[in-house]
């Protein structure tokens, strides 16, 4: 009995894991592959967590473009203080940016007065133009609205917003460009 125990058991460690494929089998030891397929795994996944948006920059490159304030918002996110932007109490037709990589994020179409000292919108261009991330700083659970292109912070979305769609994007005006529509 105890032996079809051990049997079995080789054989399964001797399986190669689903999807793994391409892995070369270079030992018969069950445990050998299984780390080295744990290796890869995890190496896929770092590569893929350091290519997942289209501009990818150091820190220092960063910190070289910025001015000290779009770096400290864009790419520490930061908060700039309210009523203190340039984008807040703007109102020409137009196409906000993100100002890290220029990437078209929100229009002055679905910008409306929040009253809260930040420039407001009930809804970006695209799903794909921003991204939306979980923040559990500062001891809150917030959602974090990032550039689709670059990942640069842009500010948090809340659901106390106008109609259509309910939703309050709260942006920094340092994280922001403009171009100006016709
Ligand atoms: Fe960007």
């Amino acid at each position: 009995m105890k032996m079809i125990y051990v049997y079995t058991l080789l054989l399964l460690l001797s399986l190669p894991a689903c999807g793994q494929q391409d892995q070369p089998i270079t030992d018969s030891e069950g445990t050998t592959l299984a780390s080295a397929n744990v290796e890869a795994a995890q190496n896929d996944a770092s590569k893929k967590s350091k290519q997942q948006y289209e501009v990818n920059k150091t820190e220092a490159e960063w910190k070289k473009q910025l001015t000290p304030a779009q770096y400290y918002v864009l790419r520490k996110k930061g908060t700039e203080r309210a009523f203190s932007g340039k984008y807040n109490d703007h109102k020409e037709k137009g196409v906000y940016t993100c100002a890290a990589c220029g990437n078209e994020v929100f229009t002055s179409d679905t910008k409306f007065d929040s009253g809260t000292g930040w420039p407001s919108f009930y809804k970006p261009i695209s799903s794909k133009n921003v991204r939306e991330v979980a923040d559990r700083s500062m001891g809150m659970v917030r959602t974090e609205v990032v550039c689709g292109r670059c990942g640069g912070h842009l500010g948090h979305v809340f659901d106390d917003g106008p109609k259509p769609t309910g939703l309050r994007y709260c942006l920094n005006s340092v994280a922001l460009g403009f171009k100006k529509g016709e």
